[in-house]
């Protein structure tokens, strides 16, 4: 048998275990969490057991405003996995949240031809279902800055 088959096409997702489950898990509730240090209040992402300011293990999962700034990002138009060959060219930003921590993530939207707006655009999270038990944050241009308004 050959590896074209239909479980090669499919994209990879992410392994859920863990802290990374718990991340996931309130993804699929269409909730975006991070974890907060009980200790010196600071947010990490990704996942991990202690906090990299204070070392401190005591922590617990906060809900994110949904809301940050695109940091950086890349318009990926050849795809590296046969799952994404349907869905190129798109956008892949890091992601600076209100929180302050940084996410990798799609960006939504027709953006592909408007990649020169995006450094520093205002984004919002969205989720999106890309498998039975997988939901995936992803972000669009905020509804304040397709107004024109600048929330900075
Ligand atoms: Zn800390």
């Amino acid at each position: 048998m050959t590896r074209m088959g239909a479980d090669v096409a499919t994209p990879p997702l992410p392994s859920l275990e863990g802290l990374t489950a718990e991340f996931y898990g309130h993804c699929r509730r269409q909730e975006l969490s991070f974890q907060r240090c009980s200790s010196c209040g600071r947010w990490r992402h990704v996942p991990r057991l202690a906090c990299v300011g204070c070392g401190s293990t005591a922590w617990s999962w906060q809900r994110s405003s949904g809301r940050g700034v695109v940091f950086s990002f890349t318009v990926i138009h050849r795809a590296l996995h046969p799952g994404f060959d349907e869905e190129v060219p798109f956008v892949c930003a890091v992601v600076e949240m209100d929180e302050g921590v940084r996410m990798v993530a799609r960006i939504v939207d027709e953006v592909a031809d408007r990649t020169a707006t995006l450094a520093d655009a205002a984004v919002e999270v969205v989720y999106v279902h890309v498998a039975d038990n997988v939901v995936l944050p992803a972000f669009r241009l905020s509804t304040a800055e397709a107004r024109g308004n600048d929330r900075r």
